[in-house]
């Protein structure tokens, strides 16, 4: 699954930065729109009169820009910072939590000035030392389907190999990942797939690989002895939902070589809020997700808004499956959380 914009926005300064004259040069020479902007916060120029063209053209949109902002914003609980070389993502989820945080035009943003970025993280793990410090690359993006384009990844990999007290990790649900089976991550970087059942990802999970696609994916990173993580997210009940979680772990333990160590899971329940309720019916009026609120149970939220959760019981039966599961089919396995 190849990601290939329809239209290239370029910050003015961006050209001045080697990735930016490089990018430059590059979709010049291909058949799409390439346009020098003002600013890469404010974008305009893409088409779009219902939310849902406004969605549909800005996933197709890549903007190229400096990064301004080297201050990172923290991630707890699972780093000490979030780590941006890119935002938004090619992915078109019905419950990306990207949905309700960048705006009815979630264009996608790489950032040319990766060395300055780096420099800023060898700042914060000098600030920290002896502590390591830890490093999200996902927090706000999915960072794959643009490496072919920028090597940005690639080029955080290594330096985090350099780095003894630094530790980095991102999570994806992309699969072009050849370039970085080579990268010497020195077991640096943690790098995590998203998973989920076909009939998950048929549903909701538009233009992202299908699970075994994934699976594939993992098997040749696990070859590559990166420590390896899988998020399962978000995990539904539906009708015949144990089958095909089961179908999904086995298919995970028949594809990792058999001797694969240091794996680990996070499981997260669907839940929703009302606010991405909203917006994603704006976006995706025909969606089948299950948002009846009267199905659910309510929990406050710590930021003042509460979500909608699987009951009390409901809960307990996807606890009771996957640490059952997990434990028989990847004895020794971390189960960093099941929220
Ligand atoms: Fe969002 Fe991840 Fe899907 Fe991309 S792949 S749309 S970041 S959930």
């Amino acid at each position: 699954m190849i990601f290939k914009p329809k239209r290239v926005y370029f910050e003015n300064t961006a050209r001045d930065y080697p990735l930016g004259k490089h990018l430059y040069d590059y979709f010049q020479g291909q058949d799409v729109e390439v346009k020098i902007i003002g600013s890469h916060n404010r974008v305009t120029g893409i088409p779009g009169k219902t939310s849902q063209q406004a969605y549909m053209e800005a996933k197709r949109t890549l903007v190229v820009g400096v990064r301004r902002t080297l201050k990172f914003s923290p991630c707890k609980p699972s780093a000490h910072y979030q780590l941006p070389i890119s935002t938004s993502c090619t992915g078109k989820c019905e419950y990306c939590y990207l949905n309700t945080t960048l705006g009815k035009k979630p264009y996608i943003r790489v950032y040319v000035n990766v060395d300055q970025i780096l420099d800023q993280t060898r700042k914060y793990i000098q600030g920290r030392k002896p502590e390591l410090t830890l490093f999200e690359g996902a927090a706000t993006s999915d960072p794959v389907p643009v490496e072919r384009y920028t090597g940005s990844l690639k080029k955080t990999i290594q330096f985090f190999g350099d780095q003894e007290s630094g530790r980095f990790r991102f999570v994806t649900k992309f699969t072009d990942i050849d370039s970085l089976l080579h990268a010497e991550h020195r077991g640096h970087t943690t790098f995590r797939f998203s998973l989920n059942t076909d009939r998950v990802i048929k549903d909701y999970e538009h233009d992202t690989p299908r699970a075994g696609e994934r699976v594939e994916a993992a098997g040749k990173v696990a070859r590559a002895d990166y420590p390896l993580g899988f998020l399962i997210a978000p995990i539904f009940i539906y009708d015949q939902w144990e089958k095909d979680y089961l179908t999904l772990l086995q298919s995970l333990r028949e594809t990792l070589p058999s001797n694969v160590k240091n794996i680990s899971f996070e499981l997260i329940t669907h839940r929703f809020t009302a606010r991405a309720k909203n917006r994603i019916l704006e976006v995706f009026p025909q969606t089948t997700l299950p948002m009846e609120e009267k199905e659910r149970k309510f929990k406050y939220g710590q930021f003042g808004y509460g979500k909608y959760i699987y009951t009390k019981e409901e809960m307990n039966d996807i606890k009771k499956f996957f640490a059952n599961h997990i434990e028989s089919i990847f004895p020794g396995a971390e189960i960093k959380y099941l929220v």
